[in-house]
């Protein structure tokens, strides 16, 4: 674990509302970084005048790569877990082909659709894309993984994605896999992807879901919280507003995602057997995977108990 002192109160600031520009607000939630245990207690509210819940304040942008270090779950550099590392590499492999899946249903990949995900982390769902159908692929994530051997075939940008400068490609497939919720701007951020759809495109944006089972069980425990990285907290109705306010329209709503609900039903048990320690993740990972087999009978009923996600398949609207 990473030491760390408490952030003090200059390295915040207060956001208004990222939906309605209100600045009137009630308290939802103090939480901690639960998973990785750094000391610091962050603050959720709930808009006074359009109920979006999110994080206020909130660290300023250049405090917030200090949390977002090696061991933080998307960024996962290590591959080494011992006896448990072909579980692993199935899990997470698993992972990635439950994105693909999810795509597919929506839209066909072939070599000559371009695909660009936005937050894309270590860059395995495009390595497996690319993979797959020879896509052209494009990632980006404001923290520089480019040494992965993912991001290899990987036209990969570092930075915020509504600076970067795509000229003028357009693409057939944008994807956001729990990104909106971590984004300092999410409409700015969904408007610049209305922007970059090819005509008949599609943006896929996976979300933990606010008013789900999980949130009701764990409340200031929830893994969903995942203090102080996570800015806004989607409850299904407002992230539909969101989209609709940036100019894009549903296809289809999902009460589920690729990312597996069960890592928040573990997740969130242990957070409160934890209060604020922080998850060793390889001590975690023998009974995670042990717990997974002895839910499975519930698991398979995950799609329609509304456990943790949410995704949302759309595109412009005409
Ligand atoms: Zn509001």
């Amino acid at each position: 674990m990473v030491m760390m002192t408490a952030p003090n109160p200059e390295m915040f600031e207060t956001v208004a509302c990222y939906l309605c520009g209100s600045k009137e607000t009630r308290p939802l939630v103090s939480a901690e970084d639960d998973l990785t245990g750094k000391p610091g207690r962050f603050q959720f509210v709930t808009c006074a005048q359009c109920g979006l819940a999110y994080q206020n304040p909130r660290l300023k942008l250049e405090q917030i790569s200090a949390y977002y270090d090696d061991e933080y779950i998307a960024h996962r550099k290590k591959t080494n877990w011992g006896i448990l590392t072909p579980l692993y590499r199935h899990a997470m492999g698993k992972h990635d082909r439950n994105k693909i899946a999810l795509v597919s249903r929506y839209l066909p990949l072939h070599a000559q659709s371009a695909v660009l995900d936005v937050g894309c982390g270590a860059g395995t769902f495009l390595a497996e894309v690319k993979a797959r159908f020879g896509a052209m692929v494009v990632g980006i994530d404001f923290k520089d993984l480019s040494g992965t051997a993912w991001l290899d075939g990987v036209d990969f940008r570092c930075g915020l994605f509504y600076e970067q400068d795509f000229g003028a490609q357009r693409f057939d497939l944008i994807t956001m896999w729990h990104f909106l919720e971590h984004d300092y701007d999410p409409l700015r951020t969904l408007r610049t992807a209305r922007d970059l759809l090819a005509a008949d495109g599609r943006v896929v944006i996976e979300v933990p879901r606010l008013d789900s089972t999980t949130w009701r069980w764990y409340h200031e425990r929830w893994p969903g919280l995942q203090a102080p990285q996570h800015t806004v907290l989607y409850s299904k109705k407002k992230l539909l507003q969101g989209i609709a306010a940036a100019g894009m329209e549903v296809v289809d709503y999902l009460p589920y995602g690729a990312f597996p609900a069960y890592f928040y039903v573990f997740a969130g048990l242990a957070f409160k057997h934890l209060k604020g320690r922080g998850l060793d993740l390889a001590k975690a990972i023998y009974p995670y995977f042990l717990g997974q087999l002895l839910c499975s009978p519930l698991l398979i009923f995950e799609k329609r108990l509304n456990l943790a996600m949410q995704s949302v398949i759309c595109r412009k609207r005409p």
